[in-house]
């Protein structure tokens, strides 16, 4: 691990002013994953921005919809009583990541930055695209078990990794920025993430010294009626190999509106439109699920080891709506 500088911000224009001008600094919350990723030596940061003294906490539940601070906790908020109640997919994916210590430790916002859990990408005996541009993507033709089934390019196949972000974008949350020129933006998360493309080492539309403040997610029956379904190699501390965030408002016995993404299978956090407007107008039967699940893996492009997600991201997600539904 190469040596750094560290300094505690006192407020969000120093923190997001000092990153702007010094390009090898990095932010640090909970700092999970960033040390990890430095001792590693994947990245290379001589200044540690420590955020934890920023007014960025709350977890405020209104009628309109939900508002958590970026520095809260994951556990915080998985265990919150009007997450729990009003938004159980995000509690629920929350509470199914990592481990109870490092979920006390991780905040909202860094848990949305976290890097793949891609081997080729952990290990730098190894050349990829995404850590070193241009080098190469071992994972097309080698181990590809736990990769991207959708949105991969012939540059890279990283999956998401992050059990939040695929409950976020089900609900169409979105983020508040904030610039070192003091502005606030606010962005849907299903835009802020970029497909790999030819530049997989660009993984998000953050400008320079930007700082998430906040995550809004807008309140909806959907919202209230959803589940998060995470299918993984053990019951616990184990990324998803396939994960569904569903949510369904049914009255009358049909489906009034649906919202539907996917993890441990896109490259992005995986929304998908189609399924969601196959189940609108019909009954909440094991039946419709099925056909409507079909449509997840339409354009699916597997790799050698991965080939066993199109069936398993259509089990996860239709288990996932009678979940829902029970
Ligand atoms: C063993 C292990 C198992 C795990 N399993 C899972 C799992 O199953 N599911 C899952 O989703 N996650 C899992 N994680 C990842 C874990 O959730 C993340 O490490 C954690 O959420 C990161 O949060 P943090 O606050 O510690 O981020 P940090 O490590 O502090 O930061 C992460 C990145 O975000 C940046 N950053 C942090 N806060 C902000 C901000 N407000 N604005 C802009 N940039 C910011 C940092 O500069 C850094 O680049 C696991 C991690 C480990 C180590
Ligand atoms: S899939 Fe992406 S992260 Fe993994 S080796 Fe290829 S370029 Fe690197």
């Amino acid at each position: 691990m190469d040596n750094f500088a560290y300094t505690q911000a006192a407020s969000t224009k120093e923190a997001t002013t000092t990153k702007e001008t010094d390009k090898q600094a990095a932010f640090i919350g909970g700092g999970t994953t960033l040390l990890d990723i430095m001792k590693s030596n994947i990245e290379h940061h001589t200044l540690l921005i420590d955020i934890n003294k920023l007014a960025l906490l709350g977890i405020d539940n209104a009628a309109t919809g939900l508002r958590i601070g970026a520095l809260e906790r994951m556990s915080d908020v998985g265990e919150h009583p009007q997450v729990v109640q009003n938004y159980p997919v995000i509690s629920q994916a929350l509470l199914a990541s990592a481990s109870p210590q490092l979920r006390n430790m991780a905040s909202m916002g860094g848990n949305l930055l976290q890097k793949t859990r891609c081997g080729y990408y952990r290990d730098v005996a190894f050349p990829c695209n995404k850590r070193v541009p241009g080098s190469g993507c071992p994972a097309q033709t080698g181990d590809n078990r736990t990769l991207a089934i959708l949105g991969g390019s012939p540059s890279c196949i990283a999956t998401h990794p992050s059990d939040l972000a695929v409950a976020l974008v089900a609900l169409e949350a979105k983020l508040t920025l904030e610039s070192p020129k003091g502005t606030t933006r606010t962005v849907p998360l299903a835009d802020f993430y970029k497909l790999p493309g030819s530049t997989p080492h660009i993984e998000n539309h953050l400008a320079p010294g930007e700082l998430i403040t906040a995550i809004t997610v807008p309140a909806a029956a959907h919202a209230r009626k959803s589940h998060y379904l995470k299918v993984r190699d053990r019951a616990s501390y184990a990324y998803a190999l396939t994960s569904a965030a569903v949510g369904l408002d049914v009255q009358g016995g049909i489906i009034r509106s649906a919202r539907v993404a996917l993890g441990g299978v896109g490259t992005v956090p995986w929304r998908v439109p189609a399924v969601e407007k196959a189940l609108v107008g019909k009954a909440p039967t094991e039946e419709n699920f099925r056909a409507a699940a079909a449509l997840v893996v339409r354009d699916a492009a597997p790799r050698e080891h991965n080939k066993f997600k199109v069936e398993l991201a259509q089990r996860t997600l239709v288990r996932a709506l009678l979940e829902v539904v029970a």
